[in-house]
């Protein structure tokens, strides 16, 4: 799959500035120090560490008329390429994830150009022992650099790589009474007879004979152009759980990284939509990232990176008051709307532990109609029934609820789950179609172009062989939804389900990190007499009403409900931070110190009855 590499000395020449204290400093800082010379080969830590790479890359006469050229940097950690006058361009994580970054035209020109690369040290999993593991983590991990290289792809031999992944899945897992079956093993052994190793007339005949199966289309965003009705709904996301096997801070880089790759994707696949929830993420982004949250904004403007959800995180709903259930929907809808002109529709909580029976009431009231998830299909005990169906408030509140047949919030676009979209249908009697929530995810990520080319070629094969459900890129949730939405003003009648949606796995969420839930608690309560009494204060007295300080504390809370946060499953750093921004010790420090609002109420002069007083003794 290459044509050529270029690794070390003078082509790529590395240098690094380890940051002290575990401490993760901006662009300017970082580049303002003195970089060290270093190598492949050389390990980096301990786990948490920030190391800025300086790369030093000149591209060799004989790659640069090469069709492709990537940069491949493995350390088997995550890491931002920095452009050398400080934007972060897209994020990578080591291991085979996402390891390449391409190399612009303009680093063809023989001469030397740099970037710089911020290494975090830890995997898109924190550094939890033993990969993905909840256990704490390890705080002595060290990652090793063992590859930093210009490559030149081979792209003939790696699209080819793609048509034999999905033909020789319709291989494996067609039923072997079905021609499609047979049809796919005999193309599959066609292209392997044509194969010579290092003849690339050989790959290119290879392409031709997999076109029997996929179609001609395979190679653009055109595959999807066809007259034919599709049936599952291909969306790209990137659940980034905003604290669980990393802090707060990781959070910060982990949604820069992700979403910089989702914009670049975009740009090379036109087809891609990619649906992001949790207002405290994009806020986040236009604080440190301003120059990501721009790109992010143009990609909203064109429909293509979507804003779902309307909440201030992807909350917990079994603990927070229903005060707080509100706030998550004020604050991020206020959000939404101030960044991007409009509200989001969908309510989108795809792993959250169980959902309150309130909430079609509180999405209705916060302008959601439709609910999508797919945590129900962990349940341990009992199958759930439906997969689109009415979910029904108490008060009869109701909201179309979608979740997902391939049972997956972070799917890898396999043909599988193409597949399983139909298999695992439960509401077809109703409505066959589906969403196909795809991309890398919990640790961040979002689709790759892996992802992207695999969908291609299952849309392909549907409309050239059929069997597989017929898969689309190119609308959004809302398009999904407004369809469902559709049908239903038609006279469709979908199942209704009443009340909670019980989720019968995670147990022990009410019990566990008790301090931590001890402080929600105390801080829902003080918040709200904290905003009655300087209602109060604002109406009898000059006192003015302190509404960004209010707005921040309420923000803190809100961002200590995620649902890893709140029920206990996050690693102990995370609850270091959360007693650090939402105790009640903290919030009671802001309150006297920044709210003034003893100040005002003591101005017995503006408040002659001492109506206040009361409260404050
Ligand atoms: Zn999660």
């Amino acid at each position: 799959m290459k044509e050529g590499i270029a690794s070390g000395s003078p082509h790529v020449k590395l240098s690094v500035w380890d940051a002290p204290d575990l401490s993760r400093p901006t662009f300017k800082e970082a580049t303002s120090h003195k970089f060290r010379e270093t190598s492949v080969g050389e390990s980096f830590g301990p786990s948490w560490s920030t190391h800025w790479f300086k790369v030093q890359l000149t591209v060799p006469k004989e790659l640069a008329k090469k069709d492709l050229l990537e940069l491949h940097w493995d350390a088997n950690n995550e890491g931002m390429v920095w452009t050398e006058d400080g934007n972060p361009l897209q994020g990578l994580t080591g291991g085979g994830e996402r390891i390449e970054w391409i190399l612009p035209k303009t680093f063809r020109d023989g001469k030397e150009h740099i970037i710089y690369i911020e290494m975090a040290c830890n995997g898109m999993f924190g550094n939890a022992p033993g990969g993905d593991s909840i256990q704490p983590p390890d705080p002595n991990k060290y990652f090793q650099l063992v590859k930093a290289d210009i490559v030149a792809v081979n792209v003939v031999a790696r699209q080819l790589y793609i048509d034999m992944w999905i033909i020789g899945d319709a291989a494996r897992e067609f039923p072997t009474d079905s021609w499609e079956q047979h049809k796919a093993l005999k193309v599959a052994n066609q292209v392997i007879d044509a194969f010579e190793l290092g003849n690339q007339d050989s790959i290119i005949k290879g392409r031709k004979i997999a076109e029997e199966y996929l179609g001609k289309n395979v190679s653009s965003d055109k595959v999807y152009k066809t007259e034919t009705t599709p049936l599952v709904y291909g969306i790209g996301q990137c659940h980034i759980d905003t604290c669980w096997l990393w802090p707060f801070a990781e959070t910060k880089r982990k949604v820069a990284r992700s979403w910089s790759n989702q914009c670049d994707l975009m740009d090379r696949y036109p087809e891609h939509r990619f649906a992001v929830s949790q207002a405290q993420q994009y806020k986040w982004l236009k604080e440190y990232y301003p120059y990501v949250f721009d790109r992010v904004k143009e990609k909203v403007k064109k429909g293509t990176f979507q804003p779902v959800g309307g909440s201030w995180v992807e909350h917990d709903t079994n603990l927070p008051s229903g005060e707080s259930l509100v706030r998550q929907f004020l604050y991020g809808q206020r959000l939404f709307e101030s960044n991007f002109g409009e509200r989001c529709r969908t309510f989108w909580l795809p792993d959250t532990f169980g959902y309150s029976s309130q909430l079609p009431q509180l999405c209705r009231l916060a302008g959601m109609t439709r609910f999508f998830t797919q945590k129900l299909s962990w349940n341990n005990i009992n199958k759930f029934p439906h997969t689109t169906f009415n979910w029904v408030s108490l008060d009869g509140s109701q909201v179309i609820c979608h979740m997902a047949p391939a049972e997956t919030y972070t799917a890898e676009a396999n043909f599988g789950d193409v597949k399983r979209s139909v298999t695992q249908h439960k509401s077809m009697d109703q409505d066959e179609t589906s969403l196909l929530v795809f991309g890398k995810g919990d640790g961040g990520g979002g689709p790759t172009w892996e992802h992207m080319e695999k969908l291609r070629r299952c849309r392909g094969m549907s409309d050239t062989v059929g069997l597989l459900p017929r898969v689309h890129m190119g609308d959004s949730v809302e398009d999904f939804f407004d369809r469902l939405e559709k049908r239903v003003a038609d006279g469709l009648d979908f199942v209704t389900w009443y009340g909670e949606l019980y989720f019968e796995l995670h147990r022990g969420t009410y019990t566990t990190q008790a301090n931590n839930k001890y402080n929600n608690r105390k801080s829902e309560i003080l918040l709200r007499d904290v905003e009655l009494l300087a209602t109060l204060a604002s109406i009898k007295t000059g006192y003015k009403y302190p509404k960004r300080e209010i707005d921040d504390m309420w923000e803190n809370v809100l961002l200590c409900q995620f649902h890893d946060c709140l029920p206990g499953s996050s690693i102990e750093m995370c609850y270091d931070d959360s007693d650090k921004v939402a105790s009640l010790e903290f919030l009671c420090n802001r309150f006297a110190n920044r709210l003034d609002l003893r100040r005002g109420v003591r101005n017995r002069r503006k408040d002659p009855e001492g109506s206040l007083q009361k409260y404050w003794g």
